[in-house]
């Protein structure tokens, strides 16, 4: 038999309504602070990742489905949303409108990672992104709508966790004072962190060896060698939250895993999805990703969640079966009946009910049960002529009704 892809997934019915259930949240929310939606193409340019996502980057480097277009085009699966929905805001020319654009996006997007739970090779996303501002304002109010987002979702006690990176600039600097660090005190730390200062001086930072911990205790902190300007930045973006009683840990050693951050960084996280995989989601201000891409200088900000990760952090909502109005059984296997109960079903649809037919030719007995599983109001049984038999089904009375009244009577909801 053929299988699905390793690391893509079916979403079947049960699934389709959770996840449209979150759809509907993240348009509430977002629709409501202003954000439209936007919707880029499934693959894109090579050249758009690279540039846009960074060289040297896992995704870059390893988690890309690169393919040739046939006449020697390079094009990739997306893997992000966030430099395909920069090139639309350049290519539509979105600069030349009330700053700054607001949009959001759930969109598949494709990484050829090593699938396991909550990390797949296709996956969703909801995102949202500011381009145009550099305010703190817009930061903190990203932050805050995907706060919303999570708690609408019903996700378990996420997380919060939150940093500044600084420009560029400071940046460098810093691996540098950081790198001086770790030579100096090489013969405290352990050998594979020692084998790594000059690949990821940062990583330094996860190490599980104690006597490692205990030196990095004492490393200098990117915190602490922010600008002026990039404190209080952060400062205000603090303040914000606070005020909206927002609660976070200050994450002095949070590092995306794309190239393009500046300034706030931030990710919320869920017990809930276990140690390895427990980010829901994350963004941050990237101000240099547009001029990396070729457009003139603008500050943005943005952030992109798992629609599988928020759902596998939050507990199953109880089952909401939709109501099913009016199931249309068949008296008798006659071509006469089986017509009169499909124009009775479409009239139903049309007047706004939702209306089943039966169309595995059971018996009347199975059809009764099969109204019972669809959770059925009221059951009409045609025969060949009229009048029908009509049924409700909670308090198992029955009469005979013209088939034109059928749909008033349901209408008006009144009682038999
Ligand atoms: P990133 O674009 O890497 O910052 O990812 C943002 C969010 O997307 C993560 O926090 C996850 O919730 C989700 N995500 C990223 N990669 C995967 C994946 N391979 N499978 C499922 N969800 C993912």
């Amino acid at each position: 038999m053929i299988q699905a892809p390793k690391g893509t997934f079916d979403v079947l019915p049960a699934d389709a309504e959770r996840r449209s259930v979150l759809e509907s949240h993240a348009a509430r929310i977002l629709g409501a602070a202003g954000y439209g939606r936007i919707e880029t193409p499934t693959f894109e340019a090579t050249e758009l990742f690279a540039r846009g996502v960074g060289e040297a980057t896992d995704i870059v480097q390893k988690e890309m489905y690169t393919f040739d277009d046939g006449g020697g085009r390079s094009l990739t699966l997306r893997p992000e949303g966030t430099a395909p929905v920069c090139r639309a805001y350049m290519e539509h020319g979105m600069h030349k409108l009330a700053q700054p654009v607001k949009l959001w996006y759930l969109s598949s997007f494709f990484r050829a990672e090593a699938p396991q739970r909550g990390r797949y090779r296709q996956f969703w996303q909801i995102g949202a992104e500011v381009i145009g501002s550099a305010s703190p304002e817009s930061d903190a109010e990203l932050i805050l709508l995907l706060a919303d987002v999570l708690e609408a979702a019903g996700a378990r006690e996420p997380r919060l966790l939150i940093s500044s990176l600084g420009t560029p600039a400071t940046r460098a600097e810093y691996r540098e004072e950081l790198t001086a660090f770790l030579k100096a005190h090489a013969d405290e730390l352990s050998p594979e962190v020692v084998q790594r200062i000059d690949l990821n001086p940062l990583r330094a930072f996860d190490a599980k060896d104690p006597a490692t911990q205990r030196t990095m205790r004492e490393a200098p902190k990117l915190l602490d060698r922010l600008s002026p300007e990039d404190a209080e930045h952060f400062q205000r973006v603090r303040e914000m939250l606070d005020d909206a009683d927002l609660s976070y840990e200050l994450e002095p050693t949070l590092v995306r895993g794309l190239d393009y951050y500046t300034r706030t960084v931030y990710e919320f996280t869920s017990e809930a999805l276990g140690a390895a995989q427990s980010t829901i989601g994350g963004g941050g201000r990237y101000d240099g990703l547009i001029e990396a891409l070729g457009g003139p200088s603008t500050p943005a900000s943005g952030w992109a969640a798992g629609v599988e990760r928020i759902l596998l952090a939050s507990p199953e909502p109880p089952a909401v079966a939709s109501p099913v109005d009016l199931f249309v059984a068949i008296a008798a296997p006659d071509p006469t009946a089986a017509r009169t109960a499909f124009n009775l079903v479409s009239e139903a649809r049309r007047a706004g009910l939702s209306a089943q037919l039966e169309l595995a030719g059971r018996s009347l007995k199975g059809q009764l049960k099969q109204a019972d599983r669809v959770g059925a109001r009221y059951v009409a049984l045609v025969g060949d002529g009229s009048p029908v038999a009509f049924k409700q089904m909670d308090t198992g009375e029955q009469t005979d009704l013209d088939r034109d009244a059928v749909i008033p009577t349901i209408l008006r909801g009144s009682r038999l």
